[in-house]
């Protein structure tokens, strides 16, 4: 039996709407129909086929990771999982044996095998995957967040790392994880929320999501307005959505003392940054921040989407057949598009 499938085939630009075998659940797995999927700045790297995935992706796997469907078969041994149950999933594959996923963070096994990256991933009509990572949707969270449980985690597992609540926050990077951070913020009581990003669009979705204030980083009154705001001691807490290394400089500079940073932009190569001025002498903390932790970061994830859900509405900016999906790639490589849903039934 066949389902259609988006599959990375080729080295080179572009993802091709094709084929496969529907897989079959082994002991422990189940098989889910996919509904919703989200396209993740992930997918863009592979589509675009860059020097990241040039080096991580072997051709041919099918891509995507963040997604909801429906339990169709459970593998042998699975109990507390039944046919029908709506349901997302973490795409981190844990060896479940490590040292990190003994001592509960799963989130730095040594051993992570990541959905749509390292094995085949949701944007098809069925995936297989291991029972552990299945995440039942509470019946209140519809689809179109459901699908995205994966990059709001992200964005929570960032905002959580250290309280925010009545400290003033600095995000640098209005994409769709920046984005999620806003409300996620607002939700934990943080003080004032800075957005830092050149995207007008992107600006503009920021306030709408709550945000204070939404700079442009080429802006020649950036440290004075984020003082006006802050006042002279700048902001608590600095959230490094982007990968940029001026702009993690930036934000090094704007940070208080005894501050703390969420770094999540990836950066695409060594950055050089005033250790003891910027960081040592200041007392600043810093956070790498990989996947969502196992599983506290979904619980938070899910009470955030349960009484705050509908906050992050302005950031899934479009909806499209997966056979439009090339459109969507095309739509965010213009910065056109933030949070892209496709529709795979
Ligand atoms: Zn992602
Ligand atoms: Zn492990």
């Amino acid at each position: 039996m066949l389902m259609k499938a988006v599959k990375k085939l080729n080295k080179g630009k572009g993802v091709e709407i094709t084929t496969a075998a529907i897989p079959e659940p082994g002991p422990g797995e189940v098989l889910i129909r996919v509904k919703v999927a989200g396209i993740c700045g992930t997918d863009l790297h592979i589509f675009k086929w860059d020097e990241w995935s040039q080096k991580r992706i072997k051709p041919p796997v099918i891509i995507g990771h963040e997604f909801v469907g429906e339990i169709v078969q459970v593998g042998f041994g699975v109990n507390h999982l039944r046919a029908g149950q709506r349901v997302s999933a973490e795409g981190h594959i844990t060896c479940g044996r490590c040292k990190y996923c003994r001592n509960g963070q799963g989130h730095i096994c040594q051993d992570v095998k990541l959905i749509g990256v390292d094995i085949n991933g949701c944007f098809a009509e069925y995936i297989c995957i291991p029972a552990v990572n299945v995440w039942p949707v509470h019946d209140d969270i519809p689809d179109k967040y459901a699908a995205i449980f994966d990059p709001l985690g992200n964005a929570m597992h960032a905002v959580m790392v250290e309280p925010v609540s009545m400290k003033n926050v600095l995000i640098i990077g209005a994409g769709s994880i920046g984005l999620f951070a806003i409300p996620i913020a607002k939700a934990n009581g943080a003080g004032k929320i800075i957005v830092i990003d050149p995207n007008p669009m992107k600006r503009d979705i920021a306030l709408k999501v709550g945000a204070d204030l939404a700079l442009d980083p080429e802006d020649s009154d950036l440290k004075d307005k984020v003082i006006s705001v802050t006042g002279k001691n700048g902001p608590d807490r600095l959230l490094e959505m982007s990968g940029s290394s001026s702009a993690l400089c930036v934000g090094l500079d704007l940070l208080g003392n005894g501050g703390s940073v969420s770094l999540l932009g990836i950066p695409p190569n060594n950055i050089s940054i005033n250790l003891a001025e910027k960081v040592i002498f200041k007392g600043i903390t810093l956070h790498g921040i990989t996947g969502r932790r196992m599983y506290e970061t979904w619980y938070q994830c899910e009470s955030f989407l349960l009484n705050h859900g509908n906050l992050i509405d302005p950031i899934i900016t479009h909806c499209i057949d997966i056979e439009d999906i090339e459109n969507g790639f095309r739509w965010m490589e213009a910065n056109e598009a933030v949070k892209v849903l496709l529709k795979i039934i």
